[in-house]
């Protein structure tokens, strides 16, 4: 891994490897930051959150910024950024490159949508601006592009008014797969943040139960505007892995939905508590030790998705655990070649690796593109060539912009290796 002080030297950096990535923080679940036998080029973290104000609706940052960093300096200002996806230690850089998108994707769309423009250097050290009408095939190819049109070094993002970090929440359980999958669609409409949990251990007619969290933010008074807590969680408590089994997972859903049917309710919450459910605890991937484990997360577009998401959850209760988590949240259309963001739901399901979680991905990637469906490639690692030709119709203008400006492939990483990118 190569740290680059600034933007000259990462331009220096371009020009001299033969093989290199950008990389953010690392936190991609797939192998779309991975790259063996070359150079991962990062860009060193500002040492101040420093944004600068172009207008007084967006602003200018390093895309090595991460996203705690950024919401807090923005906080401090009474601003926000309109998508939150939710991981805070993830870069500017990075969250263009996925086209990350958070629970509010029908209200607000993407990181695509609040990307004015950016500064992109390329294989050959070259930097350009990119925006909506200048350089545009490199805008629309770079958002999404898993790091493959060259690195992002700055980036001019929309910003909202921030209206303080509480929120007041609904949340309702409910008793089967279609009641979730409608009360999702219900609250998505209503309400600016909203995710499902479902729970596949449930059998018979309560498969795929549920409970549905949805939420606004309220308006704050005073110091309360500008104040937001996004400090790390509690250490995750060593061994609990080793308590993970189908029984015990199966206890743990049932209490979970069992305790929420008790008390359905609207309530204020932190913000933080809702955007970001899993920083609650600093290293929570131990409960996957010592073999980890895989997100798998796909979008099935909304004429297929009540049946898909049915065969996609009975397909992965037959593995030897189960999914651990799996949540779904509603899209609208969205844009970018390689982006993932589409109209439908989107399901997310956690699945422990072992000897046969592989195999279990794969025939997950077929039914996804067998129901017209595609899988997000910043979570990916078990994709094949043909069947992401199936699930990105503009593959081809992706593969035309990559031919242009990097013929050689001076920039890969094992996931563009493996798709033939
Ligand atoms: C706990 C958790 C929650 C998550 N929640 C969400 C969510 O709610 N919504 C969502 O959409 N995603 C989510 N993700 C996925 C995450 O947003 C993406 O994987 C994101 O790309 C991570 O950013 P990073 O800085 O860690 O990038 P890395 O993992 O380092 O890199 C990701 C990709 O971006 C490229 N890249 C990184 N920096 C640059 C740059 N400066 N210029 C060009 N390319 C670059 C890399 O080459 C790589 O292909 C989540 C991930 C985790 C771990």
């Amino acid at each position: 891994m190569i740290r680059c002080a600034d933007s000259t030297e990462a331009s220096q950096q371009a020009k001299e490897s033969n093989l290199w990535l950008p990389r953010g923080a690392g936190c991609s679940y797939g192998d779309a930051a991975i790259l063996d036998q070359g150079h991962l080029l990062l860009l060193d973290r500002p040492q101040v959150s420093e944004t600068s104000s172009e207008s007084s609706d967006s602003v200018i940052v390093s895309s090595a910024l991460t996203l705690r960093n950024l919401l807090s300096t923005l906080a401090s200002e009474g601003l926000t950024l309109p998508v939150v996806p939710g991981v805070l230690d993830a870069t500017v850089g990075g969250l263009i490159a996925a086209d990350a998108h958070g629970k509010n994707h029908l209200n607000r769309g993407s990181f695509r949508d609040v990307t004015d423009s950016f500064q992109l250097l390329l294989s050959s050290g070259e930097v350009v601006d990119c925006d909506r009408s200048h350089n545009q095939e490199l805008f629309e190819g770079t958002i999404g592009g898993v790091g493959l049109t060259g690195m992002i070094l700055a980036a001019q993002l929309q910003v909202i008014p921030f209206a303080g970090p509480r929120a007041l929440v609904e949340v309702t359980s409910t008793p089967d797969l279609e009641t979730s999958l409608d009360q999702l669609h219900r609250q998505a409409q209503r309400q600016e943040h909203v995710a499902a949990w479902i729970d596949p251990t449930s059998s018979g007619a309560s498969f795929g139960r549920g409970i549905v969290v949805a939420g606004t933010p309220v308006t704050g008074s005073g110091n309360e505007k500008t104040v937001w807590n996004l400090s790390r969680g509690c250490p995750f408590p060593p061994g609990l892995g080793r308590m993970l089994t189908p029984r015990t997972l199966r206890w743990h859903n049932q209490l979970r939905h069992g305790f929420t049917r008790g008390g359905d309710h609207s309530r204020p919450w932190k913000l933080d508590q809702l955007l970001f459910p899993l920083e609650r605890w600093s290293n929570w991937k131990r409960l996957y030790q010592p073999r980890g484990f895989h997100q798998h997360q796909s979008l099935l577009p909304p004429e297929s998705s009540p049946q898909a998401i049915r065969n996609l959850l009975k397909m992965a209760c037959s593995g030897a655990l189960g999914p651990t988590l799996v949540v779904a949240k509603c899209m609208r259309s969205g844009g970018g070649w390689l982006s993932f963001p589409d109209q439908g739901i989107t399901l997310t399901m956690d699945i422990r690796a072992d000897q046969d979680s592989e195999n279990l991905l794969r025939r997950l990637n077929e039914e996804v593109a067998d129901q017209g469906g595609k899988v997000y490639l910043a979570k990916d690692s078990t994709l094949t060539p043909g069947l992401l030709a199936r699930m990105y119709p503009d593959l081809s203008r992706f593969k035309d912009l990559r031919q242009r400006i990097d013929p050689d492939r001076k920039i890969a990483s094992n996931l563009s290796r493996r798709l033939d990118l």
